[in-house]
């Protein structure tokens, strides 16, 4: 059976990597994307085009789609993944972070189904896999914007799925909780870098990337007639 591409954004490390990992495994021809292409190619996987793409480029995004469509076959799956968190006040913070976040996280986001939701639909096929976070699920008051984009990610997803779903394409969000990788590191300001990063140690780093990509293989391995709509994960010592 020819197993169809997965186009996974941010996969240069974090969640991203980890679940590019675990679809190379299953077999899967991949399309990584990342600003730091170094990085996609070091994975060293198999049938996997890397591509350079800031996911904010939204024809540089569609342009690597097709590309790897015409390698590989039509886009099976898409794991809407790359992300920033620029925790700050938001009262003090470089109102550039707040863009940035929203670029990413949110524009980033709408690009990636812009990109694979029309092929979907006409095939009557496909799943689509966002990640949020449990920031997206509850608020928290040091991250004001970071919140709101990931509350977004919830609700543009929810509202996408409703479109699709009579199509047979498939939309899921994934809500971790803290989860030791990269993402906590681009804290500008070092106060808050340094709590936040406690916190994630008080957890001996919360999720590792391998647990979140198993939920995200979970969700994708169901029967085509089963949508997986939303799975919240942290590490059980997380209360908050
Ligand atoms: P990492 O920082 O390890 O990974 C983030 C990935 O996003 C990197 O591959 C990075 O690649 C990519 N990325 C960032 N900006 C861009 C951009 N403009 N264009 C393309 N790629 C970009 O963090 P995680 O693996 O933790 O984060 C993955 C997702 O999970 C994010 O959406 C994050 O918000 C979410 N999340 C993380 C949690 C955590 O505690 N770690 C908890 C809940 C959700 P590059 O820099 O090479 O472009």
């Amino acid at each position: 059976m020819t197993l169809g591409l997965v186009v996974i954004t941010g996969a240069s490390s974090g969640f991203g990597a980890a679940c590019a990992r675990w679809f190379a495994e299953d077999g899967h021809p991949l399309l990584l994307l990342a600003r730091r292409a170094d990085r996609l190619e070091a994975l060293g996987l198999p049938k996997a085009m890397c591509r350079r793409v800031d996911v904010t480029d939204r024809a540089a995004l569609e342009a690597a789609v097709r590309e790897a469509e015409a390698a590989y076959g039509p886009a099976d799956a898409l794991v809407n993944n790359a992300g920033v968190m620029l925790t700050g006040d938001p009262v003090t913070q470089d109102p550039a972070e707040w863009d940035r976040m929203v670029d990413v996280n949110v524009r980033g986001v709408l690009n990636g189904v812009h990109a694979v939701l029309p092929g979907m639909t006409e095939r009557g096929r496909g799943t689509i896999i966002n990640i949020s976070s449990v920031a997206g699920r509850k608020t928290f008051g040091s991250n004001a914007v970071y919140c709101a984009t990931k509350f977004a990610v919830h609700a543009a997803s929810e509202a996408v799925r409703e479109m699709a779903a009579p199509h047979g394409v498939r939309v899921t969000v994934i809500a971790p909780g803290y989860a030791a990788t990269e993402l906590s590191s681009h804290i500008t300001d070092a106060g808050t870098r340094e709590a936040y990063q406690a916190a994630e140690a008080s957890l001996e780093g919360g999720l590792t990337a391998d647990d979140v990509a198993r939920a995200i293989l979970y969700a994708y391995r169901q029967p085509q007639n089963v949508c997986v709509r939303e799975i919240v994960l942290a590490k059980t010592g997380q209360v908050i």
